[in-house]
This record gives C-alpha cells, structure tokens and sequence, in this order.
C-alpha cells in the first residue's frame, strides 16, 4: 500500500541517513527495570529515543532510571491491573507527548510439572503475559492508528515454538502472543503501525542464572541445544528491539524475530 510503498522509498533514497536511529521517539518498555527490559530500555535510550519503564517495585525503577539516566523516566504499574492501563498511557502522554514505540515485556514464568498446576496458576501467568498484553496494546494502538504512526513489540519465547517441559501456562500465554501479533499485523498495517515479536532463546539474566547455576544438568542441556553454543544477554535483546522499532525496520510486521543463538534451527 501508499504508506509502505513511501516509507520504504523514503529508506532506500536517504542513504547518508541513520535508519537504526530513534531519535525524537517515546517508547513504553513494562518491567523495564531489571533484566531484558532493562536492556530494552538502555538500548532505546542510547538510540536516541525517551524511554518510559514501568514494574511494580518503585526502588528497582529509581535504580533503574538512575543508572541509564535522563533520557528514561519511571511510573510504577501493575500490568496485571488492567483497569489502570488506559490511564497509564494517558499519563505517558501528558507527561512527555506522543508514543511511538510499546515494548510488552513484562512477564512471569511457573515452573512446574502440568499435572500440578492449579487454576489459580494457570489464570495467573495468562493473566499477566497474555490479558494485559493485548489490554496494553490496544490502549497504545488506538491512539498510534488515530496518528497513523506507530511500533509493538512483543516478548515472546522459545517456549512458543517448542515443548519445554514444565512451563505449560507461560507457553501458553506466549504461543497466544504470537498469534495476536499476527492479527494485530494485519489489522494496522494500513494505518501505518507495525507489530512484530521477539522470540529470546536462553538469555542470562538475574532469574535464568540462578534457576541454571541451580540445575547444572539443565544448563548443558540448554547449551548443547544451543548452536553458538553459549546463552544470550540481555543486550542482545535491546538491539534487536532497536533494528525491530527503527526505520530500517519498516518493511517488517507480523514476524517473530528468534534471537536465540541458533535454538530455533532444531531444538
Ligand atoms: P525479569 O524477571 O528480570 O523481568 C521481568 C520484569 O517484568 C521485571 O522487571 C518485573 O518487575 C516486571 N513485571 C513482572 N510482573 C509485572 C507486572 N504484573 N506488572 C508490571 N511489571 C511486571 O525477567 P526477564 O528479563 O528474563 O524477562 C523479560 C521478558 O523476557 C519476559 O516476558 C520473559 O518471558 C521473556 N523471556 C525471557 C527469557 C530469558 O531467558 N530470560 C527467555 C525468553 C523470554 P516487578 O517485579 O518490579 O514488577
């Protein structure tokens, strides 16, 4: 269509141009203050955009904001509190104008055998990383299709694509994401808003290092199973989410990205 056909053109004839640059952008990264998200949120930043964190524990944020600095700013929000999400967006936009990038990071996991896992566990998990998803989205692309002009990116998993024992909720939420990504794609790619995911593979953070260094049988499992044959960073992740939410991107939607060292040619 027009508005793919322009930007494309518009890429491809600005050479001396830095497609990968957000400079100018707002992005919303949820439970940007540890972890991926951090690194999400670091990443942006260095590219040039302002990044909004949000989680639920207001000193992991200050620290947060502290060690990236100006360009991110912090409001506490429960995702789970789906009533607050609209007012969250909102706010955003009162506070710094409007946004161009979300980035559905936040997420929990349960590890426990299927047969254990009682309802209250498995509403839980969809609660958080499937229900406030698309709440969150839609109250961010609302206002992106109004403006026509917009980028969602989901964090998905490995746990998508294959059968990991003993995450059977938390597959099931991130399987759910990556056909909502598809919907979403096609739905508002006319009004110029893109919706990709990213599918991490093993990546070290505070949560991973301690569940593998725990189960040394588990973490050669997982590196045998990995092609370049060591784990993810964080960082990894937050370049991805740059190249996805730039205009170097701006041919791509309804795609997941695997950034998993090789994981997905054959678990
Ligand atoms: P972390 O536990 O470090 O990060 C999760 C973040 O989400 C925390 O900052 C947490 O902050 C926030 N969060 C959790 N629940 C809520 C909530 N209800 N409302 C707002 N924020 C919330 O884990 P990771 O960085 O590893 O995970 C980030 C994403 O990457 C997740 O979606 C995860 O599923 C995905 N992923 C991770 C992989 C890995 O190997 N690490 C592999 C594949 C996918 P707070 O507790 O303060 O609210």
């Amino acid at each position: 269509n027009g508005i793919a056909a322009g930007s494309v053109v518009q890429a491809k004839t600005r050479p001396g141009r830095n497609l990968f640059s957000l400079e100018g952008q707002l992005a919303l990264v949820t439970g940007g203050g540890t972890g991926i998200g951090l690194e999400i949120a670091r990443c942006m930043a260095h590219a040039g955009a302002t990044v909004v964190i949000t989680g639920r524990r207001e000193a992991v944020l200050r620290d947060a904001k502290n060690e990236l600095g100006d360009a991110v700013q912090y409001l506490v929000n429960d995702v789970a509190d789906l009533g607050s999400l609209d007012g969250l967006v909102a706010e955003i936009e009162a506070l710094h104008g409007p946004l161009d990038i979300l980035v559905n990071n936040a997420g929990i996991n349960l590890k426990k055998p299927a047969l254990e896992v009682t309802d209250e566990e498995f509403n839980r998990i969809i609660h958080t990383n499937l229900n406030s998803v698309f709440a969150l989205t839609r109250a961010c692309a609302r206002r992106m299709v109004a403006r026509r002009k917009g980028v969602i990116l989901m964090i998905s998993s490995m746990a998508a694509y294959y059968g990991i024992d003993r995450v059977v909720a938390y597959a099931a939420s991130k399987s759910a994401v990556e056909g909502m990504v598809k919907v979403l794609a096609s739905e508002f790619s006319k009004d110029n808003v893109r919706v990709n995911a990213i599918a991490p593979g093993f990546i070290e953070t505070e949560m991973s290092r301690t569940a593998l260094n725990n189960d040394p049988e588990r973490r050669d499992r997982a590196l045998r199973r990995t092609p370049m044959g060591c784990f993810g960073q964080p960082a990894d992740i937050g370049n991805a989410a740059v190249f996805l939410a730039s205009e170097a991107a701006c041919y791509i939607t309804g795609a997941s990205l695997p950034v998993d060292g090789g994981n997905s040619i054959g678990f």
